[in-house]
């Protein structure tokens, strides 16, 4: 299949598609993450998953950066914790971008790197990516056996940056 890939970061990408690439697809990545601040931030975790996108040879499509909208759907979420409301609203942007561009753009199917992050909730982001997606949205759990360590390693052994925070400001000032 044709699987678009929402791409959040090097790290996480490294670990997802070693787990999906044989499953036979072919994956294109999409790092679409206006959650991500500041943007200095956002483009050191860009030029990871590019280079991981050339190391493991898949296109990786990267639309402007516009942190506005998330800002927005989230200002009265500041003091969430992590996993909290605010979580389910930034998964729901990011996937309903990455579905509606695999539509415009004759994809068969798209999921995400999300579920590896040790500190998501992989229930959630399945749910939220098959409200968005039905069938058409790759249920995975990219941490299950070990899927977060081996990232962590494969980033260690790639020499690509590793981010100490979730993403969003507010999970920085938590940090
Ligand atoms: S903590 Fe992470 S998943 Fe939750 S809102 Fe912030 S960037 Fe999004």
């Amino acid at each position: 299949m044709k699987v678009l890939l929402h791409v959040c970061c090097g790290v996480c990408a490294a670990g997802s598609v070693e787990k999906l690439l044989p499953e036979g697809h072919r994956l294109t990545g999409y790092y679409f993450n206006p959650n991500i601040g500041p943007a200095e931030e956002y483009e050191k975790r860009l030029l990871a998953a590019k280079t991981i996108a050339g190391i493991t040879d898949f296109p990786l499509i990267v639309p402007p950066y516009d942190p506005e909208k998330w800002i927005e759907s989230t200002k009265n979420l500041s003091q969430e914790p992590e996993g909290g409301k605010r979580c389910e609203i930034c998964f729901r942007l990011r996937l309903q971008a990455t579905y509606d561009y695999m539509r415009s753009a004759g994809f068969d199917a798209f999921t995400t790197t999300l579920t590896i992050g040790s500190q998501k909730s992989t229930e959630t982001i399945n749910r939220v990516g098959s409200e968005i997606g039905g069938d058409k949205f790759l249920t995975r759990d990219f941490k299950k056996q070990g899927g977060s360590q081996r990232a962590a390693q494969l980033a260690k052994q790639y020499q690509i940056y590793r981010q100490n925070y979730c993403g969003c400001i507010y999970s920085m000032r938590k940090t």
